[in-house]
């Protein structure tokens, strides 16, 4: 929702509280898409709180699919979001800011919490198996029986120069 803060500039009492929507039904991170499951109405605020100033607040919640880090099972993960700024108007729009001269931008403001709240690590249980690295096989659910074993390289090495070693005394 884009909102007009000329009024809540002008009129010292400006007080006013709306409810609307985010718009997208996805987000994106580093070009990847995930998709919002669920969606919570998004109640904002704003209000003139001293000369120059509004105070902003934005609530609502979602609930993302985000595919487990290591079997690739979504997790629906629930994200609760207070966004609040103080900001000094007309403002400078910046790649970062969600108010762009008199309006703001609510859907921006909400994305930008989302990216803060977005979880370095995500499992669908902690102990998770995740996936064969032979056949992609799901860990959680059977054993394949394929060979996983990665040789250490440095061991690899120590074998090379055994093996040479006894090819060269054989020879002799
Ligand atoms: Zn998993
Ligand atoms: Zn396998």
């Amino acid at each position: 929702m884009r909102v007009d803060l000329t009024q809540a500039i002008e009129r010292d009492d400006f007080d006013w509280t709306a409810e609307t929507e985010y718009e997208p039904d996805s987000i994106m991170i580093s070009g990847l898409s995930y998709v919002i499951s669920e969606k919570m109405p998004v109640t904002v605020s704003v209000h003139h709180s001293e000369k120059g100033h509004v105070h902003i607040i934005c609530r609502t919640g979602m609930t993302v699919s985000i595919p487990c880090d290591r079997c690739l099972k979504p997790v629906e993960h629930s994200f609760d979001m207070i966004c609040e700024e103080e900001c000094v108007l007309p403002q400078h729009a910046s790649e970062d800011s969600y108010v762009d001269g008199m309006f703001l931008d609510t859907d921006r403001m909400i994305t930008h919490e989302i990216l803060l709240q977005w979880p370095s690590k995500n499992l669908c249980r902690p102990d998770c198996k995740g996936l064969c690295s032979v056949c992609g096989h799901d860990l959680n659910v059977s054993e394949c029986g394929c060979n996983r074993v990665v040789p250490d390289p440095r061991m690899a090495a120590i074998q090379d120069l055994f093996q040479t070693f006894q090819q060269e005394s054989e020879k002799s």
